[in-house]
Formats: C-alpha cells, structure tokens, sequence
C-alpha cells in the first residue's frame, strides 16, 4: 500500500510499505477514506522539532473498518469511524474521567501512519468513534466536517471547555490556524455572545466570521493587550482560549482575561515560560492539553455535525491525493492553505 513518509525537513515522499496487520485482539484495520496535515505535523516539518526520517506520518483520518480483531465488539467491517489522534483503552482513570489522551495505558510510540491507504488503530471499541447510519449518505461537506472531530475540532472545543466558557461571555482566541477557527466555532457553541479573533490573514479571519467571530484583533503583544482591553471597556475578556503555543502567545493570553477568568490551553507549547505569580495577584486559571477527542465527539461534536448545527470542516481550504504529500505540506508551511486535506479512497 501507499503510505506518506517523512524523508527530511521540508521534504515528504510517498513509499510502498507493507500494509498494517491486527497486532492485539482489540485492533481494528482502518481503510483510510480522508486524512489531513496538523499545524503540529509543521514543526517538524519544519525541522524545530525532531522526527526519525523514514517514519511514517499524520494522526487525522476517517475511514472505513475493513477488519477487526477477536476482541472487538462495537465495529464491525464497513462501519465509518473517526479515527482520533488520541488513543484511549476507556477503563484507566485517566479514561474514565475523559481525558483519554492521558490515558494510562497507551501503546508506546504514539501516533503515525493516518496518512496512508490503511492503517492499524489500537483499542478499536473505545478510541474509534463510529459514524451512525449508511456510511455512503454522507455528503462530501459532512465528511470533511468529520475529518476534523479526529482531532482540530475537538481541540478547539477542548480550549473553550477548559476556558470554562459560560453563555454570554466575552471570548479571545489566540491562533487563526485551524484549531482557532474550531475554538471559535466552539465559544459559539458554549454560548459566547461576543468572540474576539487575534488574527492578520484576511482568509483566516473570514471563516472566523463564518463561525462567530465578532471582532478580529491583528495586534501582538503589549498592543493585542490594550486593543482587548479597549475593546471590553477596560474590563477583560470573561475567558481565554490559547491555540498557538509559542511563548509570545501564550504570555499575551493570561493578560488579556478579567480577574478570575481562565486561559484554555491546547497549543503544543515551545519554550513558553508563564509567570505564575503575576497569575495569582489576578485570580487567573489556566487548564488544558491533549483534548479528549473521543469523548467529546461521542458527546457533543458528532451529533453537532450531523444535525448540521456545525460545519468545521470549512477549515480545509486546499485538497490534495496522496500522490501529492509534499504539496500539501507546502501549502500549509507557506500559510497558502488554512488546513490541507488528502483525499485518499472513497467511502
Ligand atoms: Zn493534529
Ligand atoms: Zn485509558
């Protein structure tokens, strides 16, 4: 089968390997129908941090089961699943709290491989996410819709939960990648009536709209600072949803909240430094991390998707096959594309 390699940085291939086989009884063999590239997938991309060459790629797919293991109960051949980037076994205490990508139990080695014409996912019945109803009736839109409850949406719903965001709040995102855009979408969810985007790209603050921004701040910095603060009267927003990372980012973030509101982290931090005590004299919080996919897409996203209540699949802004891995990172690197897709096998 055909699977994306990562050669070097800045450089993707797309290699013959063998194709995935049932390891444990609780494996399932995906055919992967969609997958796409991560922000995350840029810093190595990028060479900032560090991957083994050769090793194959992506944590964001959807497809169809074509075998399960003699463990497996809930899925059977031909069911659509989401597959999340996380992994969790259900019955750990980390599971059982919901938040399985702490999961105590994970396989060592973490993610690869979804972007490929078949992949091997552990703990098939509690990490896959099983799409009701005829896998074929779903439009192209809702598939892609689907494609980001693998991870990027269910992250941004992440921040906004972990933000504690309340009906009637005021809301700053920080990122206007994809999982900013999904934060957005998820502030509006929660009930956020006013939702300040830190965006400077024109094509990005556009779906922000589109998915309830109501003001867009292109500042950085001191001056993101005080244009927040002149846009609350002063006050600060009610909660905080940081979706970059970097140290600058996330530094801006805990001073842009009212006292006694909380930040929602879910950017991959890099060497980002906070100054807990300056958070203490304010009453600031800060939570989050790995955003618990399964459970909020069992819970919340997927039935949002398929009622049609949300449509985060308009984030991917360019398509590509698998042919075409390297341009899809490219587009993504260049900032030409919000999120790229691969269209891989049909459903
Ligand atoms: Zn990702
Ligand atoms: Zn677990």
């Amino acid at each position: 089968m055909k699977a994306a390699v990562f050669v070097e940085p800045g450089r993707m291939d797309v290699r013959e390997v063998a194709e995935p086989t049932i390891v444990t009884p609780d494996d399932a063999i995906v055919r992967v129908v969609k997958a796409c590239v991560c922000g995350s997938d840029l810093w190595w991309f990028r060479g900032v941090s560090q991957r083994p060459r050769g090793s194959l790629t992506g944590h964001e797919a959807i497809g169809v089961i074509e075998e399960v293991g003699g463990s497996v109960r809930d899925l059977r051949p031909g069911d659509l699943v989401v597959v999340p980037f996380t992994h969790g076994c259900g019955r750990c205490a980390a599971c059982r709290a919901g938040f399985e990508a702490n999961c105590m139990d994970a396989e060592p080695g973490g993610n690869a491989g979804y972007q490929a014409e078949y992949m091997r996912a552990a703990k098939a019945d509690s990490a896959l996410v099983k799409v009701p109803g005829d896998p074929k009736s779903h439009d192209d839109a809702t598939l892609n819709s689907l494609l980001t409850l693998s991870d990027v949406m269910a992250t941004g719903y992440h921040a906004a939960v972990s933000a504690e965001v309340q009906p009637g709040d005021t809301v700053v995102v920080f990122g206007d990648g994809a999982v900013g855009l999904s934060g957005v979408l998820s502030a509006r969810m929660l009930g956020a009536s006013r939702i300040i985007a830190m965006s400077r790209h024109e094509d990005r603050a556009a779906i922000a709209r589109g998915f309830g921004a109501t003001d867009i701040v292109a500042e950085r910095g001191d001056e993101a600072v005080a244009r927040v603060m002149a846009l609350t009267g002063g006050e600060g927003a009610d909660a905080v949803l940081e979706c970059v990372g970097s140290a600058q980012s996330i530094e801006t973030a805990v001073r842009v909240g009212r006292p006694g509101s909380s930040v929602g982290r879910v950017g991959v931090p890099h060497d980002a430094r906070i100054d807990v005590d300056a958070l203490f004299w304010r009453n600031i919080g800060l939570k989050g991390g790995p955003a618990s996919v399964a459970t909020y897409d069992r819970t919340v996203l997927l039935p949002a998707v398929l009622s049609g209540m949300i449509d985060p699949g308009r984030v991917f802004t360019a398509a590509f096959d698998l042919d075409h891995i390297q341009d899809a990172y490219e587009a993504m690197d260049e900032r030409r594309a919000v999120k790229s897709l691969i269209d891989i096998s049909a459903v």
